[in-house]
């Protein structure tokens, strides 16, 4: 009922030639023919999101919703259907992700770009048809028995004439250009072949995390493109876990509800990344089932401190114990932090102490040492 009243705010917000429709869950889609100027369409943008912003009454309840919109123009962003859609989704993701209740034009975002970024954006449309990209992997230790129960690939980009470059840097473009669609399904392809060679070397089954981003999970059929990589790999299900952030949350629905729910039930592991550090609602975690919580590196560096820092972090830990589910530390980076986390009872911990990411010849070496260095251990009169 709530849908019906946003859809008729809208018919009667817009001129009669304007066009409106629901293009799926809560995602409508308007096109405007022949705008008497550009700002025209940011005044109807605007319009859109205030009109929504005024509280809804649907059978005597009040509902506050708000409202995030994207823009694209025809013929300078597209000149198809399918890809004035797509950027018209990544503007409003940006959108989305600056704070909600704003629109966003793609092409303006695009015109923010400094030079570097447009330089980058082509050179990484190169680096993902040559071998320019590279996955690291850095181990994470269960707090239990000291062993290693997986890792995390981290994508690298090494150019070679311009040296490496951070994720944090090309990331952002290419969720910006969308590319981050064709590098997530490289990362987890590189990633589950991977880890299909740790289990010939590794007497316990080793896990591989892959970092999903929000664009590539609303992609449609994601898990169905996600199980046909586990099959045309031989990755058993259980040793893939997908990290996403809580943004998660913000977006739909039902869904992603369903296409976890199939993951799932196929063995596939969830966590949340960088926990407590996004704009979540617990109650999510009621709809949304996930295996495991990551606590952001913010709170892992200032553990030793005490105070509010360590609340948050034994609250996170107590949490997923009250909940079932395994908790996680990263960017651990000595044994103080370590020794404070194993104390709150946290079950893992990921951080340069044990090891930073490593390439995967290293990542081999790493798990041939920890082979033969595990009999010795629980052998030790300690
Ligand atoms: P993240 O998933 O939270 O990854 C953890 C980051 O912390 C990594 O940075 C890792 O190198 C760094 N780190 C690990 N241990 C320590 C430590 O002890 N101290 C410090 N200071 N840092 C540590 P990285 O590799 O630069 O990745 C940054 C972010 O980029 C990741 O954050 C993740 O959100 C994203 N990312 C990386 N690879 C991929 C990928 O393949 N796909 C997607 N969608 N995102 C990725
Ligand atoms: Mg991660
Ligand atoms: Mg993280």
């Amino acid at each position: 009922m709530l849908l019906v009243e946003v859809a008729s705010r809208l018919q009667h917000n817009l001129r009669t030639e304007d066009f409106a429709a629901r293009l799926s869950g809560d995602e409508f889609v308007v096109a405007i023919e022949d705008p008497p100027h550009f700002d025209a369409v940011a005044i109807v943008a605007r319009n859109v999101i205030d009109m929504l912003a005024e509280p809804f009454q649907v059978e005597g309840n009040e509902f506050v919703v708000s409202g995030s919109v994207g823009i694209s123009v025809f013929p300078g962003d597209g000149k198809e259907l399918s890809e004035l859609l797509k950027y018209a989704d990544i503007a409003m993701y940006r959108a989305k992700t600056t704070g909600g209740n704003n629109y966003r034009f793609y092409a303006a975002e695009m015109g923010e770009h400094n030079r570097t970024s447009l330089l980058l954006e082509s050179r990484l449309r190169q680096a993902v048809q040559s071998k320019e990209l590279r996955l690291n992997f850095q181990p994470q230790i269960s707090l239990e028995d000291d062993r290693v129960m997986g890792f995390e690939a981290l994508l690298r980009w090494e150019p070679d004439d311009i040296g490496p470059i951070n994720p944090d840097t090309f990331l952002p473009i290419a969720v910006e250009c969308g590319l981050i669609i064709q590098l997530d399904d490289w990362v987890l392809r590189e990633a589950c072949e991977e880890a299909t060679r740790w289990q010939r070397v590794n007497e316990h089954p080793v896990r591989v995390s892959v970092n999903i981003s929000l664009l590539h999970l609303k992609q449609a059929n994601f898990a169905e493109r996600v199980l046909r990589v586990l099959e045309e790999t031989g990755l058993a299900p259980s040793l893939l876990e997908l990290e996403i952030t809580e943004g998660f949350f913000s977006i739909d629905t039902e869904a992603g509800v369903k296409e976890f729910g199939r993951l799932r039930s196929h063995g596939v592991r969830i966590a949340i990344d960088d926990f407590g550090t996004g704009y979540s609602s617990l109650s999510r975690l009621q709809h949304y089932p996930v295996d495991c919580l990551k606590i952001d590196r913010s709170f892992v560096v200032r553990l030793e401190e005490g105070g509010p820092t360590r609340a948050i972090a034994a609250s996170i830990i107590a949490l997923g114990r009250n909940l079932g589910i395994g908790v996680i530390a990263e960017g651990v980076e000595n044994e103080a932090q370590m020794e404070s986390l194993r104390a709150l009872g946290a079950n893992a911990v990921q951080g340069n102490l044990i090891s930073p990411p490593l390439t995967t010849r290293a990542t081999l070496n790493f798990l041939e040492k920890q082979w033969e260095d595990t009999p010795s251990r629980s052998e030790a009169p300690d």
